[in-house]
């Protein structure tokens, strides 16, 4: 269940800062405050899902084509369309800690691999 306390609940309500890559209607990307590459920036949806699995089964379909046009857009802002890795942890057990959905967009040829 989603709980709209979340950190990045906040991010978009404006309620605490984020250094900003990207935002449009469908969503925000921002930059990760414990990067584990040299670009790692998170792309977030501005609507309430706790992660991909609940965000695939349950967001209007407009709104996903919006969110993952979004995320191309990042990766064009961020000069990255030569590669990138990225990773949406789903479940405390596979290491998700904030609970809002977000992919983790990457890039160096140093990946840490604490995902
Ligand atoms: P995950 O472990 O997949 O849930 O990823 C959550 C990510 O959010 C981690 O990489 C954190 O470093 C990052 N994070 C937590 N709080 C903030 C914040 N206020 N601004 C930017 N990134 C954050």
């Amino acid at each position: 269940m989603y709980d709209s306390n979340n950190v990045f609940a906040k991010i978009i309500r404006g309620e605490i800062p984020c250094k900003q890559v990207y935002s449009d209607e469908y969503a925000l990307a921002f930059y990760d405050v414990n990067p584990r590459a040299k670009t790692h920036v998170l792309v977030i949806p501005r609507a309430d899902y706790t992660d991909i699995y609940d965000f695939t089964a349950n967001a209007p379909i407009e709104f996903q084509a919006g969110f993952w046009r979004a995320v191309r857009n990042t990766v064009n802002e961020l000069g990255l369309q030569g590669g990138f890795r990225s990773v949406a942890n789903t479940g405390a057990t596979a290491g998700q800690s904030v609970f809002h959905f977000h992919l983790h967009i990457m890039s160096d040829e140093r990946f840490k691999t604490d995902f």
